[in-house]
């Protein structure tokens, strides 16, 4: 039988992570506002690791990380549930103790040196395979480690690299077969920033301020290479699938909280005569929210779950991730033309949430790339209609 209730203690779960995001990071958010409107960087990096320290002590840590590295294991369905949480809130805010998936490819030594610190919130990563000329092409990447004695040479550029100004240490798919380049000729390496690549901050319209990478001649020993040599286009397949369920969680728990402004604010702001709630103009806009809303969460859920059976989780994913993308944007539109004026202004967040969910539509495959992969799943067989339950 299909089952959509939360055990008691995933509820549980779930409600103590929406008391503590409404107590401690939703309070930030004046802050956060007022730090934009100075032309400041959101919120200092202390308090967010302040709050962090809070949750860890009140035991939310690690929500998706095994429990050998001293996480909570939670799984993928309650991390897409416990990500809509944090989502509701645009404080910058996610919890600590994670660390990008393909980082448990580590070996012994790479562990010591990359996962743990990473896990433990010394060190920051960063995942590049974006290059100027290789963007939805990702297998089409030039940046080229070519072997020298014991180390890796590697030369090349990345560009839009999240995190990349602020990264120790880069996760970097270079080219070591440019005869298989893709298939089977890309290696990823792990290469700290006193090695020597660069970075450069890329301004955009969002809080999200991603760098281009360059590495001129940055030499690499041979013992930073994560996986195998010539085995990293899967390894950054992997890593983008994650994404491809957290993405519109994410979106959801930021549409869910615009729109209970916007049926607020209907209730109270009058024009002629009326609340503007009373105009169908206006449920009507409501209401198509709320349907997108739901279709993106259930989509995702499903996702997540498919994951955490460990069935193929692809098709299901790009799915979520699409319709979770596009609801959040026009949620957020809708939730703006309901305020009127007020919406446009800095005053509210709602103009803020529009630039930054702006960008769910382009990373991490865009709206085109995942409708691609839906209809060739499709044309090929790879994915069926009608099925339920297999
Ligand atoms: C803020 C931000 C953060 C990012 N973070 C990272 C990161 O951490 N690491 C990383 O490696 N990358 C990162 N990226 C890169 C991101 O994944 C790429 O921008 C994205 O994949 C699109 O590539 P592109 O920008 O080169 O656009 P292009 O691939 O040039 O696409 C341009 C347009 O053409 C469309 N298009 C392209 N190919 C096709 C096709 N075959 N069929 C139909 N339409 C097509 C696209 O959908 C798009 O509309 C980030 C990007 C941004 C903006």
């Amino acid at each position: 039988m299909v089952d959509f209730s939360l055990s008691d203690e995933e509820r549980q779960i779930r409600d103590t992570v929406r008391t503590f995001i409404t107590r401690e990071v939703m309070p930030l958010e004046q802050e956060v506002l007022r730090n934009e409107r100075a032309g400041a960087p959101a919120i200092d990096p202390s308090v967010l690791r302040e709050v962090r320290d809070k949750a860890r002590r009140a035991g939310f840590w690690g929500i998706n990380t095994p429990e050998e590295y001293g996480g909570m294991n939670l799984g993928a369905v309650m991390t897409a549930i416990l990500v809509m949480e944090t989502g509701r809130s645009f404080v910058p805010f996610s919890f600590g103790g994670s660390a990008d998936n393909i980082l448990y490819g580590c070996d012994d030594e790479q562990k010591k040196r990359y996962l743990i610190p990473t896990l433990e919130g010394e060190r920051r990563s960063c995942f590049a395979i974006t290059e100027p000329g290789a963007g939805s092409d990702a297998r089409n990447i030039r940046t080229r480690a070519v072997r020298d004695g014991g180390d890796w040479v590697i030369n090349g550029e990345k560009t839009f690299i999240t995190g990349g100004a602020e990264a120790d240490f880069v996760m970097v798919f270079a080219v070591t077969d440019p005869g298989r380049g893709a298939d089977g000729g890309v290696t990823c390496f792990l290469v700290d920033r006193d090695m020597g690549w660069k970075s450069e901050p890329i301004p955009t319209m969002g809080q999200w301020g991603p760098a281009s990478l360059v590495f001129d001649d940055v030499r690499v020993p041979a013992a930073n290479v994560l996986g195998e040599v010539d085995q990293g286009f899967p390894l950054a397949m992997r890593w983008i699938g994650q994404g491809r369920y957290i993405i519109p969680a994410h979106a959801i728990g930021a549409a869910e909280r615009m729109l209970q402004m916007a049926v607020d604010y209907a209730k109270i702001r009058h024009s002629m005569g009326h609340p503007i709630a009373d105009y169908q103009a206006i449920q009507w806009q409501i209401a198509d929210s709320q349907v997108e809303i739901e279709s993106a969460k259930w989509l995702t859920l499903y996702a997540a779950w498919r994951v955490q059976q460990g069935r193929d989780a692809r098709h299901a994913s790009s799915i979520a991730k699409l319709q979770g993308a596009v609801m959040a944007n026009q949620v957020a539109d809708r939730v703006l033309q309901i305020h009127g004026g007020l919406g446009y202004t800095k005053e509210l967040p709602i103009e803020r949430w529009y630039r930054e969910l702006r960008l769910l539509r382009i990373f991490e495959g865009t709206d085109e790339i995942q409708r691609r992969t839906i209809a060739r799943n499709l044309l090929k067989g790879h994915a069926r209609l009608g099925g339920i339950g297999e």
